[in-house]
């Protein structure tokens, strides 16, 4: 049987009759976006298509690493010892992303970017590039040491970091989630009240779809492997819930007949290498969501569980063993959403 997730909590009245469903989709952050909602209303306000496209633009033009000009990449190329006012969405995603460091032992880390690009996962050169060879050691070496984030000035009351020399912000592990949160705030103040937003493959649901059903949504899971059994669909109802997926088989390459992944241990400097072949977290916040799943990622299965498990984190591990099966794990307040 597959297996089944659903908030602990249950409430609010489904759409009424005559309910229509209405989805718009486009492109953002290298990838796509779409929202449905379901509302009584036949029409849907003008303007809201453009609407939920500004915030995602919003996010781009204060956080993306790959719009040159954004407010992050004049961050990342100011001079030693300069400080930066930050806009209020970017000082909030740059404090939860520290958050997230300090609490993961740098695990997570927002001033990876000089180690992100090192390893061909930045703007570029890119690892799919002709030619592209993976860095050597004194290369990652003196990426390594331009990537502490606890270098990263905060000034709190005045808003403002300052830039300590050569280090890059990379806030893509946690941007998206953000992302998906403001779109749904945004329906949220238009009043729709019954919304499935996604950005990337990462979700949120609020209230219920049509019919009174709510938002069922599969996990994201690795590709099937050869030979082995496949993992059952885990299956969740997005209720006031957000699930972010980070994964090795995203975006990533084989080097010496090892996945080399997206996500890069930043303490030693290398993509992860421990055979987790990925993380889903549910939360009531995407930006959460979003940043617990790469933190896990990079800690490992038994470090991650144990620090998931601490702060009360639902998340749902899928390891790769040694003889090639996919195995999962589940947190405990993910085993609760299980029943
Ligand atoms: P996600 O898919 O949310 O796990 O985010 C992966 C992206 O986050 C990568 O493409 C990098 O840009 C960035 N990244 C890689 N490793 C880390 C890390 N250890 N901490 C924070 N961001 C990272
Ligand atoms: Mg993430």
């Amino acid at each position: 049987m597959n297996r089944v997730l659903v908030p602990l909590q249950l409430d609010g009245a489904a759409p009424v009759l005559g309910a229509q469903a209405h989805r718009f989709c486009g492109e953002t952050m290298g990838t796509t976006w779409q929202v449905i909602f379901a509302t009584p209303e036949r029409g849907v306000k003008p303007g809201l298509r453009a609407a939920l496209q500004d915030e995602l633009d919003l996010v781009v033009a204060q956080m993306s690493t790959w719009r040159p000009g954004s407010d992050l990449d004049r961050f990342n190329r100011a001079p030693a010892g300069t400080w930066h006012a930050l806009a209020e969405p970017f000082a909030h995603v740059f404090e939860a992303a520290v958050w997230m460091a300090n609490v993961s032992g740098g695990a997570f880390n927002p001033a990876a970017g000089a180690l992100v690009n090192l390893w061909g996962f930045g703007p570029a050169p890119r690892y799919t590039d002709p030619g592209f060879r993976v860095p050597d050691d004194p290369a990652v070496q003196a990426a390594l040491a331009r990537s502490d984030w606890r270098a990263l000035q905060w000034d709190a009351d005045l808003r403002r970091a300052q830039q300590p020399g050569g280090v890059c912000l990379d806030l893509s592990a946690i941007a998206k989630g953000y992302a998906v949160d403001r779109v749904a705030q945004r329906l949220a103040d238009m009043g729709l009240r019954h919304t499935l937003v996604e950005v990337g493959g990462e979700l949120r649901g609020e209230g219920l779809a049509l019919g009174g059903q709510p938002w069922w949504v599969d996990l994201e899971l690795p590709p099937a492997v050869q030979g082995a059994h496949p993992l059952l669909p885990t299956r969740v109802a997005l209720h006031g819930l957000c699930v972010a997926t980070s994964g090795d088989y995203r975006r990533a390459y084989t080097h010496n007949g090892a996945i080399w992944p997206h996500t890069i241990d930043p303490r030693h400097g290398r993509p992860v290498a421990h055979g987790l072949a990925s993380v889903s977290v549910l939360h009531e916040a995407c930006l959460w969501a979003d940043a617990w799943s790469t933190a896990l990622m990079v800690l490992g299965r038994e470090k991650g569980v144990a620090l998931a498990a601490e702060h009360g984190i639902a998340a749902l591990f899928v390891q790769r063993e040694p003889d090639g099966r996919l195995t999962e794990t589940l947190t405990p307040a993910m085993e609760a959403l299980a029943g």
